[in-house]
């Protein structure tokens, strides 16, 4: 599949490093520690592609990854430390903004909840963000490991319900990186998204 030859391209502090604004990308964004490098590396199918790192300085930048020559996978920095100085904050917003504003060949988020703990706040800014722009986004709420059959089936729901107001047409699915479930179907959504 496409995404088994994900390479690492570049990471960038800046929204001019960014590759040639040309051909599809699609970007993926959550909180810190929501699961978002590790459900990269599963959907890749590539241990190591998208490193697991916790440092505030690396949570700023846009990594990027081709697929091909005309289609890329972005990582988006997440935030939710609470040490992470307000100034850095409105540098990311500010980032975030401008990429998912501007970005012309920007497809669609996929955006990343710990299933255990969905629609944080920011969830809530990236779902309005994508609501306001008219941007596609299609959340996984992962480790859905954690969670009983019925406690699963529950927080989809329920989730799904808020989001029809936050964002109208937003999805969502069950995903875990560790049982390696929901991995096709997330395929599937981001091979829609590109060959539209
Ligand atoms: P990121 O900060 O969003 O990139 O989060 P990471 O991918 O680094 O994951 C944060 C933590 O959650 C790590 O300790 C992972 O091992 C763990 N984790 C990620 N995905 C899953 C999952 O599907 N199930 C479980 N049980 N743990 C997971």
């Amino acid at each position: 599949h496409l995404f088994r030859r994900a390479q690492f391209r570049l990471a960038a502090h800046e929204l001019h490093q960014l590759p040639a604004d040309h051909g599809a990308e699609i970007a993926f964004a959550g909180r810190s520690n929501a699961g978002k490098s590790t459900a990269l590396n599963r959907i890749c199918d590539q241990t190591g592609l998208a490193r697991t790192s916790k440092t505030p300085g690396r949570t700023q930048q846009l990594v990027v990854f081709t697929l091909d020559e005309t289609r890329r996978l972005i990582d988006l920095p997440g935030y939710g430390y609470a040490k992470v100085p307000n100034a850095l904050r409105d540098h990311w917003r500010e980032t975030i903004d401008g990429y998912m504003r501007g970005r012309r060949s920007l497809r669609g988020i996929v955006l990343i909840m710990d299933s255990r703990h969905p629609l944080k706040d920011f969830d809530r800014l990236m779902l309005t963000y994508c609501r306001d722009i008219g941007l596609r986004c299609h959340v996984l709420a992962t480790k859905s490991d954690k969670l009983s059959r019925g406690e699963a089936a529950r927080t989809l729901l329920a989730t799904r319900r808020e989001m029809a107001s936050l964002c109208p047409g937003a999805t969502v699915q069950l995903f875990s990186s560790l049982a390696k479930t929901g991995i096709d179907e997330a395929r599937a959504v981001l091979m829609s998204w590109f060959e539209d």
